[in-house]
C-alpha cells in the first residue's frame, strides 16, 4: 500500500504511473518505498526499519552507505565524473590493479562493464573469438543475467520466454547431492557422476564445437550449492583436455560473499575468465567486468577485440570499487564474513533444522546460505514448485517482512545472504525472526 508520508507517497504513486519493473506483470505491483538505508538496515516510507538479510539482490556486501565509499564517490565526482573508455584514468587503473591482485595467478587484465550480464556477454565473446568455436555449456541450476546471451545460458525458467532461436547454448546438470540428478548418496559419488555426465555431454556435443563452459563457482539464485571437493578441478581438466575456455561466473559469489575474495579460492582452481559485478563496489554505482587470463588477453594483442561500452570503466563506479576493496581489506570484512558463516550462521541454521521439519537442507558458506524448504523430508517435495511460489512461502515472506526482516526467496528456498559487514547482534536479531516465521511454515508440512 502507498505510504502515509507525503514525499514517500508521491514516490509510490509516480512509480506506479511511470516505472516499468523487472520480471513482473506490471498490474499488481506494490513496491515498498525505501527512503534511506544504513549498514544492514533500510527504512520504508512510513519510517519502519528493516534488517536486510537479502543484501538487496545479494549485492550490498559492504552494507549500505559505507562512509569511505560514499566519500570516494563524492571526491571522484568533484574531479572527473566521466571519461570515455579510450582514455586512461586513475580510478579505472587502480580498480583494475586491485581486482587483478586479488584474482588467481595468471589473470591480470580487466575488461569493465556496467554489470553482471554484460560481463557474461563479453566473457562469452572472448571465449568464442579465442577458440573459434560457438557453443557454450552451462548448468540447468544457474542464473547468468538477463541480456540475450546471458538469459539463454541461464538454466532457470526465466530462460523459457527468451529462447528466440539462439543456437549454441547447451545445458547440463551440475553436482547437487541433496537433489542428486545422479542418484548419488555421497559427495564423492556425486562429484564423479557429475563429471562423467559432463564428459558425455562434451563428447556428444562435439568437443571441437564448444567454446566455453560457464559455471557459477557456488551457484547463487539457483540454490547456493557449494560444489563437492574435486568437481571444479575435474571441470578444469576437461576444459584443458578439449581446449575449452572455463568461465567462472562470480557475479554473486565474488568479493567476500563466500568468505574469500573469489569463491574459486576455496577450490584451488584457476579459470580462464572470471565475471564479476555486485560486490566489487556493492552496487553503489553500477559496475561489472571480466578478469582475463594472460593467454586469452594475448589473443587480442594483435587482433581487435570487437566489443565495447560507452561507460566501460566509469570513473565514479571504479572509484567506488577502489574504496570498497580498500575498506574491505583494511576492515577485514572478507575474514569477518568467513568467520560469521563458520561460527554463527551455519551452526544456528543447522540447529534450526533440528527443530523445524520444514527445513530439508541447510547449505552454504560465508554469508551465503540457503534453506531448502520441504513439505516432507522423506520425499523432499519442495514447499513451492520449480519456477513458482506457494501460499506457505508467501505467508513466511509476509510474516518476516511484518517482523522487520527482508529475506531472499527463490521458489521453495529462503536464502540467508546478509551484508558481509553485518554484526553478530544484527545477525542474531534476524535469525530469531527467521526462527519464528519458520514455525508458520512447519504447519504446512505433512509430518
Ligand atoms: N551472474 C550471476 C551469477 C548472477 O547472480 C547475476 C545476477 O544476479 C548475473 C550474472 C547478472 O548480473 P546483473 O543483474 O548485474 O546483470
Amino acid at each position: 500500500p502507498a505510504p502515509t508520508d507525503p514525499a514517500a507517497r508521491r514516490a509510490y504513486e509516480l512509480d506506479r504511473a511511470h516505472v516499468f519493473h523487472s520480471w513482473s506483470a506490471q498490474g499488481a505491483l506494490d513496491p515498498m518505498v525505501v527512503t534511506r538505508a544504513e549498514g544492514s538496515y533500510v527504512w520504508d516510507g512510513d519510517g519502519r526499519r528493516y534488517l536486510d538479510f537479502s543484501s538487496q539482490l545479494v549485492n550490498t556486501n559492504i552494507g549500505h552507505q559505507h562512509p569511505k565509499v560514499v566519500a570516494a564517490i563524492k571526491a571522484q565526482a568533484d574531479v572527473l565524473c566521466t571519461i570515455g573508455p579510450p582514455y586512461a584514468n586513475t580510478a579505472r587503473s587502480e580498480a583494475a590493479r586491485l581486482i587483478a591482485e586479488r584474482a588467481p595467478e595468471g589473470l591480470n587484465k580487466v575488461f569493465f562493464t556496467n554489470a553482471g550480464a554484460e560481463a557474461v556477454e563479453n566473457a562469452v565473446r572472448m571465449a568464442r573469438l579465442h577458440t573459434g568455436r560457438q557453443k557454450v555449456l552451462s548448468t540447468y541450476r544457474s542464473y547468468h543475467g538477463a541480456t540475450t546471451t546471458a538469459i539463454n545460458l541461464t538454466g532457470d525458467p526465466r530462460r523459457w520466454p527468451n529462447e528466440f532461436g539462439n543456437a549454441g547454448f547447451v545445458h547440463f546438470f551440475g553436482p547437487f547431492l541433496y537433489r542428486s540428478p545422479f542418484h548419488a548418496t555421497t559427495e564423492a559419488e556425486e562429484c564423479a557422476r557429475a563429471l562423467e555426465h559432463l564428459e558425455q555431454v562434451i563428447t556428444f556435443e562435439g568437443p571441437g564445437t564448444i567454446a566455453a563452459i560457464i559455471l557459477e563457482t557456488v551457484p547463487g539464485t539457483a540454490g547456493i550449492m557449494p560444489p563437492p571437493p574435486g568437481y571444479l578441478a575435474g571441470v578444469r581438466e576437461l576444459c584443458d583436455r578439449h581446449g575449452i575456455v572455463y568461465i567462472a561466473d562470480e557475479v554473486m559469489a565474488g568479493f567476500g560473499r563466500t568468505g574469500t575474495w573469489f569463491a574459486v579460492d576455496h577450490y584451488d582452481v584457476t579459470p580462464d575468465l572470471i565475471t564479476f559485478a555486485k560486490g566489487v563496489n556493492s552496487g553503489y554505482v553500477p559496475l561489472g567486468g571480466v578478469i582475463i587470463s594472460d593467454a586469452i588477453a594475448a589473443t587480442f594483442d594483435e587482433r581487435v577485440f570487437p566489443g565495447g561500452l560507452t561507460y566501460s570503466g566509469h570513473p565514479l563506479a571504479c572509484a567506488a570499487a577502489v574504496a570498497t576493496i580498500e575498506a574491505m581489506t583494511e576492515e577485514r570484512i572478507v575474514e569477518h564474513a568467513a568467520e560469521l558463516g563458520e561460527r554463527v550462521i551455519g551452526p544456528r541454521l543447522r540447529e534450526m533444522a533440528e527443530r523445524h521439519p520444514v527445513i530439508g537442507d541447510v547449505r552454504g558458506l560465508g554469508v551465503f546460505w540457503a534453506l531448502d524448504l520441504v513439505v516432507d523430508r522423506e520425499t523432499k517435495e519442495p514447499l513451492a514448485p520449480y519456477g513458482g511460489s506457494s501460499p506457505a512461502i508467501a505467508e513466511l515472506m509476509g510474516a518476516a517482512k511484518k517482523a522487520g526482516l527482508l529475506l531472499f526467496n527463490n521458489y521453495h528456498r529462503i536464502h540467508v545472504v546478509p551484508p558481509c559487514t553485518i554484526s553478530e547482534a544484527e545477525l542474531e536479531e534476524g535469525l530469531a525472526i527467521l526462527d519464528e516465521v519458520l514455525s508458520l511454515a512447519d504447519a504446512h508440512t505433512t509430518v
